[in-house]
C-alpha cells in the first residue's frame, strides 16, 4: 500500500498508507484531530519490498478481521499420549 504525505496546519506533518484507488485529499492529524492536506508528493513506492507490502497489508487485515486459527498450533507441545515415531530402535534411547 503506498504511504503519502500529509501536512496539518497545527504544522504536524505525518505519513499515511492508503490504496491507489482510494487516496483521500485529507486525512484526520493526529495530534489535534483537524483536516490535513495530502502534500504534492510521490506515493512512496519504492522505499520497502513487496514482502515488506505484504506484511502491512496482512497486519492492518488481521486488525480488523482476525482470522480463527484452527488446528494445532506449530510448535505446540504434543498430547503425552501420542507416538513421536513407530522405528522400535527409538524405544531403546535413553529418556530425559
Ligand atoms: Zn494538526
Amino acid at each position: 500500500m503506498p504511504r503519502y504525505d500529509f501536512r496539518c496546519g497545527c504544522g504536524t506533518a505525518f505519513v499515511a498508507g492508503y490504496p491507489l484507488a482510494s487516496v483521500p485529499d485529507t486525512a484526520a492529524c493526529p495530534d489535534c484531530g483537524n483536516a490535513a492536506r495530502r502534500g504534492v508528493s510521490s506515493p512512496h513506492l519504492g522505499r520497502t519490498s513487496s514482502a515488506t507490502y505484504g506484511l502491512m497489508d496482512r497486519a492492518a487485515r488481521s486488525a480488523h478481521e482476525p482470522q480463527i486459527v484452527s488446528g494445532s498450533v506449530p510448535g505446540a507441545r504434543r498430547s503425552p499420549g501420542t507416538p513421536v515415531t513407530t522405528n522400535p530402535l527409538h524405544a531403546k534411547l535413553p529418556r530425559p
